[in-house]
């Protein structure tokens, strides 16, 4: 017998096997080839069988053509950052699909004409805020800013913001910085943790760009604490640009303490910036809304071509405005009572089959910077803590949170319809 390892069969004569033939056809074959090349070198270093190259290979071989992978988020963090922020909506995921071809994003198909690009998105946007004159879209809210800074505090113009909101969002993202990059200047005023409509007045002269008010989303400051009101704000005599950064566009009974958009123009805000992928829970987006005039300012500066979403994005956003509540509501609205149930359930299906689980009250989180202060009564199941480290590399990957000594799978961030998934996932990894 000679060594097994010269026996590796060529690559094209794998590649031969109807299953991988099928999966260069979908996948593409570079990727296909890639991971028979991978089969192919376990077998010849003898961690697999020369036999079993084929079906090492197929097991191995991607969903889909892209190394991101679908997890179950089961953290409590419904708005998770590393986990994509919101998942879409079924809806959301039909557009896109739709959308992903050749579409009329930008075509009007009776007069054969040029159209404006997005109308769908920027109106079913302009009717969920009548309170805003005009709406624009980019890329994201840090994008949204960025426009706002270039085009109405252009060659060192200046941007009037309280030292209480000079804000760093999350990875080194700071709001200043990012303002101050476009050449604008900051002007800051009041203290970190008062600031009044004085502190804004003394500091508002002929280089004023707008007075800019962010959203402190990720943090509270409680105590000796007064921020100026918008109100007060637009009563001064340059644009108020409001950040509210959780893209709630109305206000919300359950997040009290959220601002939204539909207030703050109430309030007199000239433009309001949010992102699509937080609390309204779209696509990543930045949505700008507004006077009329200031948002046709925006759209008409140069950049705002570097700053322009896709089709896929107008897609996703337009269906997450017009269609059913995305997942992100669902999460946020889903009742307790129900989550313990579901946790119940499990927790008897994986018990039955020796899998050693309980049942614990948990707190989840609105996440993505978002309500710091709002805790949201969950369930999980809690299991060893040695298991979140084998449900992050099974399949679909499970996320979980570990807590005193505990893995915890938290329900209110795992749709409803995803409990048999993390069952058999669990299953998978305890038996
Ligand atoms: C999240 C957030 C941003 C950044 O938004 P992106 O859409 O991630 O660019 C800016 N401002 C506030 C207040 C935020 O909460």
């Amino acid at each position: 017998m000679g060594d097994p390892r010269r026996r590796i069969p060529r690559t094209d004569l794998l590649l031969a096997d109807p299953r991988l033939a099928k999966a260069a056809h979908d996948l593409g074959p570079a990727l296909v080839k890639a991971t028979v090349v991978d089969a192919q070198n376990r077998a010849r270093a003898g961690e697999i069988d020369v036999d079993g190259i084929v079906e090492h290979a197929v097991a191995a071989l991607p969903v889909v053509a892209s190394t991101l992978r679908p997890v179950l988020n089961a953290t409590g963090v419904v708005v998770h950052t590393n986990l994509g922020r919101a998942p879409l909506s079924a809806a959301a995921l039909d557009a896109v699909r739709a959308a992903g071809g050749s579409t009329d994003v930008e075509f009007d198909l009776a007069s054969g004409q040029r159209a404006r690009r997005g109308r769908g998105a920027l109106a079913a946007l302009a009717e969920a805020v009548p309170a805003a004159e005009g709406v624009h879209v980019v890329n994201n809210n840090a994008a949204a800013l960025l426009l706002c800074a270039l085009a109405l505090a252009p060659a060192g113009g200046e941007i009037v913001l309280s030292r209480g909101e000079l804000v760093e969002i999350g990875d080194g993202f700071r709001i200043p910085e990012l303002l101050e990059s476009t050449g604008a200047r900051i002007r800051e005023v009041g203290t970190t943790n008062r600031t009044t409509v004085d502190d804004y007045a003394a500091a508002i002269g002929p280089a004023t760009g707008f007075v800019l008010k962010v959203h402190p989303s990720n943090f509270r400051v409680t105590g000796f604490t007064a921020q100026a009101r918008v109100e007060e704000l637009a009563a001064l005599d340059v644009p108020v640009v409001v950040d509210v950064g959780s893209g709630l566009l109305r206000p919300d009974p359950a997040l009290p303490d959220e601002p939204d958009a539909t207030t703050a123009l109430r309030e007199g805000a000239a433009l309001v910036t949010a992102s699509g992928d937080k609390l309204l829970g779209g696509p990543q987006a930045g949505l700008l809304l507004g006077r009329a005039n200031l948002v046709q300012r925006l759209r008409r500066h140069p950049a705002a071509r570097a700053l322009r979403v896709d089709k896929l994005t107008l897609a996703a956003l337009e269906a997450t405005l017009r269609g059913p509540a995305p997942p992100v509501r669902l999460a946020l609205d889903a009742d307790p009572a129900a989550l313990r149930e579901r946790a119940t359930r499990l927790a008897a299906d994986l018990a039955g089959r020796g899998v050693e689980v309980a049942v614990v009250d948990s707190v989840a989180v609105v996440g993505g910077g978002g309500a710091p202060g709002v805790e949201l009564p969950s369930a999980a199941l809690s299991l060893p803590a040695e298991l979140a480290e084998r449900l992050r590399a099974g399949e679909p990957p499970v996320v979980g949170r570990v807590e005193r000594g505990r893995c915890l799978l938290d329900l209110r961030t795992v749709p409803a319809d995803a409990d048999q998934r993390l069952l058999d996932a669990v299953l998978r990894c305890t038996s």
